[in-house]
């Protein structure tokens, strides 16, 4: 099946799917993932080991002034949104979890600044539990791999849990995000470096307009039949 082929030559191309944020613990992955909307991981490794250094924990952060936070975290970009939820979601830990960083989607996504994306990522990195978290990488791809019709992104998650095994759940996630990252780019897509081509929907739709397209608009064919002309 052309979905287990794919799986197989990605898993090749991309056998280590970990994020490239870095953490040592579930509550640093949270913040850190929280800290990465509109912001890329490597400014965000920059930023994090500064505001773990000084806030370990999230009684910590909770305890913290936000002018103080807001500094640390300014280059991640929305520093004051981005401290509001941060110091939102690491009391909401302490009042709520115990102070532990919960393990399921449905108590993730109550925590301020934390959508399905970022728990899935939580739930995938941190706790091994088969997520799968719909950025726009994984949405690009996996459109034009023909695996899903949606744009929704909570959509698109419902199609490829349907489609995939459980166990391939965030596998496929981090390989979808690299291979998106890497090749299949949002603008020049480099379908002729691409191993999966050859199962790839869109690959498959350019192909066909490419071959039909020189028929209709080579200047050779242009010069052989000349439009006939209505002046005369
Ligand atoms: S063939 Fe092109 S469009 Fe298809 S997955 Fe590969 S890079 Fe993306």
């Amino acid at each position: 099946m052309a979905i287990s082929k794919v799986f197989e030559l990605l898993s090749e191309d991309y056998p280590d799917v970990k994020t490239e944020l870095t953490y040592k613990n579930p509550y640093e992955l949270l913040i850190a993932v929280i800290l990465s909307a509109q912001c890329t991981d490597v400014r965000v490794n920059l930023t994090t080991p500064g505001l773990f250094r000084k806030y370990p924990t999230p009684q910590k952060l909770a305890a913290a002034k936000p002018a103080d936070v807001e500094k640390l975290i300014h280059a991640c970009g929305f520093y004051r949104a981005k401290t509001k939820s941060i110091m939102t979601a690491a009391r909401d830990i302490i009042e709520r979890f115990g102070g532990e960083v919960p393990r399921t989607l449905d108590e993730l996504v109550t925590l301020a600044g934390v959508g399905r994306k970022t728990a899935s990522v939580v739930l995938n990195q941190a706790f091994d539990e088969p997520a799968i978290a719909v950025d726009t990488h994984v949405k690009r791809v996996a459109h034009r791999l023909g695996w899903t019709k949606n744009t929704d992104p909570v959509k698109v998650e419902h199609d490829l849990r349907a489609l995939l095994p459980k166990e391939q759940w965030s596998k496929v996630n981090g390989m979808l995000i690299l291979h998106g990252r890497r090749v299949c780019k949002a603008r020049n897509p480099k379908c002729e470096d691409c191993r999966v081509s050859a199962y790839c929907a869109y690959y498959a739709t350019t192909e066909a307009k490419s071959l039909a397209a020189p028929e209709l608009t080579s200047p050779a064919r242009s010069r052989r039949s000349p439009r006939p002309s209505s002046r005369k």
